[in-house]
Formats: structure tokens, C-alpha cells, sequence
């Protein structure tokens, strides 16, 4: 069966992955959440206060519900910052503040690994949606081996994307911890408490980029190899 061959514990191995790295950021977070910073500002006085030193005069600052929603939507330039993050002094809202603020410097500045994920964006999101059922339905269907790779071909574009998406993150948190320690907004402790938040925001990433490339290794096992098979 497709679903549950050998190479199915790859699939498993990625959500088990994905599942520990989530719990793990969940409960790192709620742990800095209840360290308040020295400083009393908030996660959005931090990101005014990071991007108007650093002479970016055209983002705003939002609030937006949910928990760990945060984000920087660079086509309306916006960072939004979720219930936890905007009005909490804690080291984690701030370092989430920082952190988006580190995207909204990317953007500003013209970072290509930033770059090259907007770019993705389109093609990344048609080898996800498609790439997959494609394979399905060409294999269960007996189409072409030929239809089987394009969807394979598709889904790599997929885990290209969160790949691509590793560095950006890095990259955002690394200016973060820097300017909130410059700016004098964390002392050191601080910092490294901040950092472990950011680390363990990025290990999500690096799951999900793991699962995603274990995923497709699976589908190259299953069905890469195949030549004239019928
Ligand atoms: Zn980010």
C-alpha cells in the first residue's frame, strides 16, 4: 500500500520531529513569558522603538489575536504582534518583537535570502498543494512515470522553500538579540534568556524543513527510481 509501506517511517519521523520541536517552543515561551524584562517596555514599544532607530519610518505596528501568530507582512509593511507578544514586557514578547522587526530589516535592506523565498512563494505554494495529490493520483491511477516525477518535481520546489526559510530565521533572530542588546533594551541576561525563546522558534522551522525533506525522500524512494513500468 502507498500509505503504509517501510519508507512511511520517514513520515512519522518528520511529525515526530515537527511534534517535539512545537511542544518545545510552547513551553519555553510560556516559561520567559513570565520573566519580566528590566526595562518595562513592551513587545510594542520594543519594535517602535527598534525601527524608528533604525530609520524605518514606513512599517506599523499591530496588534493581531491568536498565540505565536506573529509576523511581518511585507506587502502591506506591517508587523503584527500576537496577545502574548504586544502588550507584554516579558523577555519572550520581546524578543518576538525584536525578531520581527529583524524581517522587517531584511526587507528594508534587500537580504536575499529574503528575497529569494518572496520569490518562491508562488511556486512553492502550487508544489505543496499539488505536487502531492498529483503523485497520488498518477501512481493509484497507473498514469505516466513521467506525471510522477513532475509532482515529485512540484513537491521539491515545497521543501525548497522551507529550506530557504531556514537562514531568514536565523538570520531575523541573530538581529534581534543584537539590537535589543545595543539598544540597551535587554541586559545581557536577558538576552540569552530572549535567545533560547528564538531558538527554539527556529527549531520549528528546522522541523518542519527535516519532515519536509524526509517526506520527500520518501516519494524519490517509492517512486523516483521507476522506469518503464508499464
Ligand atoms: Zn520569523
Amino acid at each position: 500500500m502507498f500509505y503504509y509501506d517501510i519508507t512511511y517511517f520517514l513520515v512519522l519521523l518528520g511529525v515526530i520531529l515537527t511534534m517535539l520541536a512545537s511542544s518545545h517552543v510552547q513551553s519555553t515561551y510560556a516559561k520567559y513569558a513570565r520573566v519580566m524584562s528590566a526595562s518595562g517596555l513592551t513587545g510594542a514599544e520594543v519594535a517602535r522603538r527598534i525601527l524608528q532607530l533604525s530609520g524605518v519610518n514606513d512599517v506599523t505596528i499591530e496588534h493581531v489575536a491568536g498565540s505565536l501568530t506573529d509576523h511581518y507582512d511585507p506587502s502591506k509593511k506591517v508587523v503584527k504582534l500576537s496577545d502574548a507578544t504586544y502588550g507584554s514586557s516579558s523577555v519572550a514578547a520581546v524578543g518576538v518583537a525584536a525578531h520581527e522587526c529583524g524581517h522587517v530589516l531584511q526587507h528594508h535592506t534587500g537580504y536575499f535570502p529574503l528575497q529569494l523565498r518572496t520569490a518562491l512563494v508562488p511556486v512553492a505554494s502550487i508544489g505543496s498543494n499539488i505536487g502531492l495529490p498529483l503523485i497520488i493520483f498518477s501512481v493509484m491511477l497507473g498514469l505516466s512515470d513521467t506525471l510522477t516525477r513532475v509532482g515529485i518535481f512540484l513537491f521539491a520546489f515545497g521543501v525548497l522553500f522551507q529550506i530557504v526559510t531556514l537562514p531568514v530565521e536565523l538570520d531575523a533572530s541573530h538581529r534581534a538579540l543584537a539590537m535589543l542588546s545595543d539598544y540597551g533594551m535587554l541586559a545581557d541576561g536577558e538576552v540569552k534568556q530572549s535567545r533560547k525563546v528564538l531558538n527554539a522558534a527556529a527549531m520549528t522551522y528546522v522541523a518542519s524543513a527535516a519532515a519536509a525533506v524526509l517526506q520527500l525522500l520518501r516519494l524519490v524512494l517509492l517512486f523516483g527510481g521507476r522506469r518503464n513500468r508499464r
